[in-house]
């Protein structure tokens, strides 16, 4: 097969997103072993849920501004802009989670709040 010049460059494109998927799969994973890691043996990744408890939610109402810029009758941009808000609501959720250390058995609380976003 012979490949043309558009293939070749898809070829590349193509392997820069694979790698940058792979990375950012590598850093989550760091991310996430640091911190389920066990503050009493210090092992990384060794925390495991073991139970949640929902502690409380509430919502809380805000308001988002944002500079629309202003296009003149061929769609280009005028450098003009137009200040829009929209309404937002968020549904906060606080867990307290307890942690169990899967090598030396230790135990933890934690928090963990989880915000829903209604636009
Ligand atoms: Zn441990």
């Amino acid at each position: 097969m012979i490949m043309d010049e558009g293939d070749r460059i898809g070829l590349i494109v193509g392997i820069i997103f694979a790698a940058l998927i792979i990375l950012w799969i590598i850093i989550r994973e760091t991310i996430d072993r640091k911190r389920r890691q066990c503050s009493q043996c210090k092992k990384k990744g060794a925390l495991e849920e073991i139970d949640r408890q929902k502690i409380k939610s509430w919502t809380t109402y805000g308001t988002i501004h944002e500079k629309k810029p202003v296009l003149d009758n061929k769609g280009k941009e005028t450098g003009n802009y137009i200040d829009t808000s929209r309404e937002i609501t968020e549904l906060h959720t606080l867990y307290e989670i307890k942690m169990k250390c899967k090598y030396c058995g230790y135990e933890e609380n934690r928090t963990d709040e989880e915000i829903k976003q209604n636009r």
